[in-house]
């Protein structure tokens, strides 16, 4: 008999949050971000559900080439530029585009010897000091590119720190607007600008092309209610109570011993541990549903298990069900109590959990 530990990916909610990135932006053509396996929803299944993307966007390459396997025939994009110059034919000949953040990148390019051109995505660092040219070297290496007959066409392109958090002082979204057009103005080259922080906060930046991720699988960039902004969870991660223990005042739980009880309680154990995905350092409160009723994490989360307090769910027993995240538990409601973020979460559900689509 297997765990009853499944994870549940709701591909009408993949298909949903796309139309609501598409309302958000209506003039913008659309990126879908699929990295980290689909932020953990599997590549083929997001590829399936974002038939209406008018690009698919990640960072491994051998994802890429397999989104060409698969028969996606419009544009794919590998946003990290991270490649090697012996990458560059195969690339060349799938027709996928990248990122250039680097001068050494563009030397390979002049190096390659490629049977077909290449759309690149040149990309300006802004203020968030990851990838990029500096703004004051980024005309140069754009005239780099253009004066390469191997090079078709170059997207101008940057990454926000902060579209999220319009009230940060230090990098806001705006300070960083203003650098990239200070520089691009007058450059030939369609632009793109914004993740699913600034497609949900800030639609006016939305310029040719957006690259929205996690708000396509119905979770917010900064802990933002997902619901608010109309977008469904795609991913629920549910178990089963496996044991329940009747405690009296005093008695310790789990590893540790962290957690003493205060009162007489009933405490069921749930099949999810870390070794599942399920954060190790959750705080006992952490929310969880039991048999549609909200309760919480009590203890230190095990490998394979973890405890939950069903003191106030009087008819649980062995095989209630119980939600870890998804359809009636927000994601980032577990993340914020956890102390991370819905991606963390999303990505780490372990291969050994079983997944099924509806
Ligand atoms: N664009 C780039 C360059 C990224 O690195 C990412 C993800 O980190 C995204 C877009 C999508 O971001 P989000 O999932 O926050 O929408």
């Amino acid at each position: 008999m297997p765990r009853p530990l499944v994870a549940t990916i709701h591909s009408s909610a993949l298909r949903h949050n796309l139309r609501v990135a598409r309302q958000s932006a209506p003039h913008a053509k659309i990126w879908g971000i699929v990295k980290a396996n689909a932020y953990g929803h599997g590549l083929e299944r997001g590829m399936r559900a974002f038939a209406e993307a008018d690009g698919l966007g990640l960072i491994e390459i051998d994802a890429a080439l397999r989104l060409r396997e698969l028969g996606w025939n419009k544009p794919v994009l590998l946003l990290e530029g991270f490649f090697d110059e012996s990458d560059l034919p195969e690339l060349a000949a799938r027709d996928i585009q990248f990122a250039i953040h680097t001068d050494e990148q563009i030397d390979m390019l002049g190096h390659a010897s490629l049977s077909s051109s290449v759309h690149v995505h040149l990309k300006m660092n802004t203020g968030m000091n990851r990838l990029g040219f500096a703004p004051h070297a980024f005309r140069a290496a754009y005239e780099r590119l253009r004066t390469m007959p191997i090079v078709r066409g170059i997207t101008l392109m940057t990454h926000f720190a902060n579209a999220d958090d319009s009230q940060n002082a230090c990098m806001p979204l705006a300070e960083q607007v203003k650098r990239f057009k200070n520089v691009t103005d007058g450059l030939d080259g369609e632009r793109s600008l914004a993740n699913s922080a600034a497609v949900l906060n800030h639609p006016e930046v939305a310029a040719d092309w957006v690259r929205p991720g996690i708000m396509l699988y119905g979770a917010t960039p900064g802990g933002q209610s997902a619901a608010e902004f109309g977008l469904q969870p795609a991913m629920t991660l549910a178990s089963q109570i496996i044991g329940i223990q009747r405690i009296e005042p005093g008695d310790p739980i789990g590893y540790g011993s962290r957690f003493v009880a205060e009162k007489t309680m009933t405490v069921g154990v749930v099949a999810c541990g870390y070794a599942d995905g399920y954060p190790r350092h959750a705080p006992a409160g952490t929310p969880v549903i039991v048999d549609g009723k909200r309760t919480r994490i009590v203890g230190r989360v095990s490998m394979d298990m973890l405890n939950v307090d069903l003191t106030d769910v009087p008819g649980a027993r062995v095989g209630s069900k119980v939600e870890l995240w998804g359809r009636n538990l927000p994601i980032d409601e577990v993340a914020n109590a956890a102390g991370t973020i819905g991606y963390e979460l999303m990505c780490a559900v372990a291969p050994r959990v079983a997944v099924i689509e509806e």
